[in-house]
């Protein structure tokens, strides 16, 4: 039988979030009714076009962007292939990238791939906190330096990076600044005229819209090289007839965030703060990853020594919480997170570490009860007994 949501504890939302009722019904009608091509000369066709720049608007309006900078994608990973892609493009002749050492794989896989292609990167470290500072960024630029690319927010520890600060100093040695603010975008207030950042990516999943949709910002005064080159739709800028229901969901959830982002800073980070707080001290050692920096307000990166976070992942998910030991991507796999590996953690406690990520959606019951779970199945594993017994 499969497990219903209302039966789980999901304290996983950096990785995927559930999708709201409001979206689902703002995007039915463009599954079941109105089927037509945006590109299509006749009315049927052409009014999903309106649609499309209605949803526009709302995604501008919760980045304060012009809509014209918004292109629609197929997820965050395109956004930030594309973003970086354009760059190089716009500079055949430099050669060198700048990115973090705790990017997600969307962008560590992409830069790696760039260097066997012959691009240098200069892969920039964080301190104990997870944090860079932007005098990095300013040492590391070269006269052939094409790109710099950092995140907002840190999928694994909700950490912040100065990326404002970042854009500035970019802005000023005229190299573009991509972040990728998949993680930040609808939990923390961004407004794109008042910053220098050239690109941004953004994941329809992580704001309560299903997963196949993202965006990429462009701003205007950036030339953007299309990634995907087909029909000439978003303006020339990605190809591909548009995927009408998901940008309309996206839409209206971008709509719903700007709505809720108040309650995302005061009751959800409350609801963070006391499972934070209530296991910091009824489980001895535990230590908050990137505690002390500036973290998104739903984030929970815990270290529990002594434990192995794969085997407390199984013990939880047996008592219906979901919970994560890294990003999606990389739980399952034995090595120790990167991101963790990076702030200078020791290869056990990276491996002791959980992720604890919180939405809207999430209730103080919830919290009464991983408060009960989550130190039963730490003193259990302490004690040796094996995750079957
Ligand atoms: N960037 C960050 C920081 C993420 O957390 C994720 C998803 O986990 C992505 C990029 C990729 O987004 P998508 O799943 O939409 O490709």
């Amino acid at each position: 039988m499969p497990l219903n949501k209302k039966d789980i504890i999901y304290l996983d939302s950096n990785a995927t979030t559930e999708i709201d009722p409001a979206v689902v019904e703002a995007m039915m009608p463009y599954l079941t009714e109105f089927h037509g091509n945006p590109s299509s000369a006749y009315r049927f066709g052409n009014q999903n076009a309106q649609a499309v720049d209605d949803a526009r608007d709302q995604v501008a309006a919760l980045i304060g962007a012009d809509p014209r900078e918004i292109i629609f994608t197929s997820c965050g990973t395109e956004s930030d292939n594309a973003a970086l892609n354009s760059a190089l493009l716009n500079n055949p002749t430099k050669k060198h990238i700048i990115t973090s050492a705790v990017e997600h794989s969307a962008v560590i896989k992409h830069c790696k791939f760039l260097e066997k292609q012959g691009y240098q990167v200069t892969w920039l470290p964080v301190d104990s906190n997870g944090l860079i500072t932007a005098r990095q960024v300013e040492e590391a630029i070269r006269p052939e330096t094409a790109a710099v690319s950092l995140m907002w927010a840190n999928n694994e520890t909700g950490v912040l990076f100065p990326v404002e600060e970042i854009a500035e100093v970019c802005s000023a040695r005229k190299v573009l600044f991509h972040t990728d603010a998949v993680q930040a975008v609808g939990k923390i207030p961004i407004n794109m005229k008042s910053n220098k950042i050239d690109t941004l990516a953004i994941s329809g999943h992580k704001l309560h819209c299903p997963k196949g949709i993202g965006v990429l910002y462009v701003r205007r005064k950036v030339t953007f090289h299309p990634f995907m080159i087909g029909g000439g739709q978003e303006r020339g800028k990605r190809g591909g007839t548009e995927n009408v229901p998901y940008i309309i969901a996206l839409g209206k959830a971008c709509e719903l965030a700007a709505q809720r982002m108040e309650e995302e800073n005061t009751r959800v980070k409350a609801l963070r703060d006391r499972l934070e707080q209530g296991l910091c001290s009824s489980i001895e050692g535990t230590k908050v990853n990137g505690g002390g920096a500036p973290r998104l307000p739903n984030t929970s990166n815990l270290a529990f020594p002594g434990i192995e976070a794969e085997a407390a992942l199984v013990l939880l998910d047996q008592n219906k919480i979901c919970a994560s030991s890294g990003s999606a991507c990389t739980t399952g796999s034995l090595e120790p997170s990167h991101v963790l590996t990076a702030m200078g953690l020791t290869a056990s406690d990276a491996r002791g570490s959980l992720r604890l990520s919180f939405s809207v959606y999430n209730t103080d019951d919830e919290v009464t009860k991983a408060l009960e779970i989550i130190p039963q199945v730490v003193a259990r594993l302490r004690a040796g007994n094996p995750v079957s017994a």
